[in-house]
């Protein structure tokens, strides 16, 4: 009888095609806050009495870019005060066993990047936190840590714009090519989808688990607390991804026969 990893590990082993989804649950495991569920700064509003949907929304950075910024700065430092985990490096290493194994992810602090996860199979649907862009001119500053220990909001040197990350903030819209190589993998299929460490708030997130094993794909699930996607999945593993991560690697080999092959 296999434990539920030794099945998530059979299932990596098997499969041709790979979606890894990633949240801010990933991230946990470096001491970055999440929004919700375990751990998360936000479960209920935020300290100015306004839920964390719209103090980081695309209207309140126009309405009030102080207020966004004060929780843009908080994400912003607490990414640039950590570094990637070793959950991430597993990722990373996941993808070189499997040249079709992809990584679409939520979160904005670029430590896939940074871990190894090639940039032609990474979907960084809510983009990123660098360079800083002027909302009127376009002028780019590159120095994020200076300018979060600066006054904020950041404004541009050139025209006294406000600046802002290449970020989705709540209300807008998700970049265009992120979504057209999404939805161009969507229809190629895949074999296995893996969803850890996300709340799967957005229906972009829960779309491709659900389509995927609508045509009898493999879907499974790291999270130490039940989501939307657990009773929806083929199976769920209750933990971090820091534990789950190193022990499902220790059980990979790719080059080993599948059961269900002819
Ligand atoms: P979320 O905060 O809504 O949910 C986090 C999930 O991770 C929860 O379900 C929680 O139970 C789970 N979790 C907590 N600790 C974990 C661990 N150690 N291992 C595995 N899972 C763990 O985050 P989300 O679903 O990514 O979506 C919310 C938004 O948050 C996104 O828009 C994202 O851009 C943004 N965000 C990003 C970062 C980041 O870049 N690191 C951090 C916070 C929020
Ligand atoms: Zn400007």
């Amino acid at each position: 009888m296999l434990s539920p990893i030794e099945q998530l590990a059979q299932a990596f082993n098997c499969a041709e095609r790979v979606l890894i989804i990633t949240g801010a649950g990933l991230s946990a495991d470096s001491g970055l806050p999440t929004y919700r569920g375990v751990g998360g700064l936000y479960n209920s509003n935020t300290n100015d009495g306004v839920p964390i949907e719209v103090a980081l929304s695309g209207p309140m950075l126009q309405r009030d870019p102080a207020l966004c910024w004060k929780y843009l700065a908080e994400l912003g430092r607490a990414c640039l005060g950590a570094q990637p985990n070793q959950g991430h490096e597993v990722i990373a290493q996941l993808q070189r066993l499997k040249p079709h194994c992809w990584l679409l992810t939520q979160n904005i602090d670029g430590f896939h990047r940074a871990a190894g996860s090639p940039d032609e199979r990474l979907i960084e649907i809510h983009g990123q936190l660098a360079p800083l862009y002027c909302q009127s001119c376009g002028q780019k500053d590159d120095d994020l840590a200076r300018r979060l220990a600066a006054a904020l909001p950041p404004l541009c040197r050139r025209c006294a714009g406000v600046m802002r990350p290449p970020v989705v903030l709540f209300e807008e819209m998700l970049p265009e090519k992120a979504i057209h190589t999404l939805y161009e993998q969507l229809g190629e299929g895949f074999d296995l989808v893996l969803a850890i460490g996300t709340s799967a708030s957005f229906p972009y997130i829960v779309e491709p688990v659900l389509r995927a094993r609508a045509i009898g794909a493999f879907t499974a699930e790291i999270n130490p607390a039940r989501t939307d996607l657990s009773d929806r999945v083929d199976l769920y593993i209750a933990g971090r991804a820091l534990d789950v991560l190193p022990e499902l690697l220790s059980h990979i080999s790719v080059n080993r026969i599948c059961k269900s092959s002819p």
